[in-house]
């Protein structure tokens, strides 16, 4: 069978500080410990790792979960605050791990702030991963790490209210916009309850990035979408129509975090009601 019976997923990093509990620490950025389970026999995939390995590392042990069984890292994208921690991450597991990333997350990438050029990208030269035994994997395609579970490679942008704005980088000396191709989820489908997407900061697009779940796996209906869904700086119409499109996938469950912004999470809650719950550091979701 094309999926998984289960899937657990332990919140590691996110930005919300308050109410946060006893030894955990709250910060900008996002990791997730999943627990993906088939046949009796658990596989353990880490998307994302946080801003710094020190956070995710004191995060997963009061949490009791050991990042030595991670048999998966996935990066969500370039930036920092879901890349920072990889070398130390590494570092801990001290095993043979691919890192499942696309090519363009090791681009140079910027933000525009206050005039200011600053620097978002990966903090350290890809060059120190060597002395360390993570794997890398570029890839820009779609790739299936097990039955029923896909990294989704580079998103196609289809929806014609998701665009890309304020992200730079770099071609030869000139800075030039940054569509943040390297932008990727994770899709699974989960037993009786169907397709899950979990995103890291949905720069692509929630809809883009949902409607490239429905292709690769063939299912219309989507039981959860969980992660950050990049509407911080979203204008009212185009939360809107998020809400419309999600809407029409028939979503049972959302869980918001890190990059959605307020505004977007309070107008969700108003769609979705009960179905709709921000998800915090320390938080714990099974599908
Ligand atoms: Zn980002
Ligand atoms: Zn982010």
């Amino acid at each position: 069978m094309n999926r998984i019976d289960k899937v657990r997923l332990a919140v590691l990093v996110e930005d919300t500080k308050m109410p946060i509990r006893y030894g955990l620490v709250a910060k900008h950025g996002l990791s997730f410990f999943t627990e993906l389970k088939a046949g009796g026999h658990t596989t353990n995939l880490l998307m994302d790792t946080g801003p710094s390995a020190d956070i995710v590392l004191q995060n997963s042990h009061r949490l009791g979960i050991d990042l030595r069984k991670v048999d998966y890292i996935v990066l969500s994208h370039g930036h920092y605050d879901h890349t920072g921690g990889l070398l130390g991450v590494l570092k801990f597991i001290d095993k043979k791990v691919p890192v499942i990333l696309h090519p363009e997350a090791l681009k140079p990438k910027f933000v525009v702030k206050k005039k200011r050029l600053k620097k978002v990208g990966l903090p350290f030269p890809i060059s120190e991963l060597e002395g360390s035994k993570g794997i890398l994997s570029l890839n820009r395609r779609t790739s299936s790490i097990m039955p029923g579970v896909w990294v989704s490679g580079e998103i196609k942008r289809v929806s014609p209210f998701e665009r890309v704005k304020g992200f730079k980088t770099k071609k030869g000396d000139k800075l030039v916009d940054d569509n943040m191709l390297d932008d990727q989820a994770l899709f699974l489908k989960v037993g009786k309850k169907g397709l899950c997407v979990i995103t890291g900061c949905a720069h692509a697009g929630l809809i883009n990035t949902i409607r490239q779940a429905q292709r690769i796996t063939g299912s219309r209906e989507v039981y959860a979408v969980v992660g950050g869904f990049h509407l911080a700086n979203a204008g009212r119409e185009r939360i809107r129509e998020t809400i419309e499109e999600l809407r029409n996938t028939g979503v049972r469950a959302i869980k918001p975090c890190h990059c959605t912004g307020k505004k977007a999470i309070a107008e969700l809650i108003k769609a979705f009601g009960e179905r709709c719950k921000q998800l915090r550091t320390g938080d714990v979701v099974e599908f």
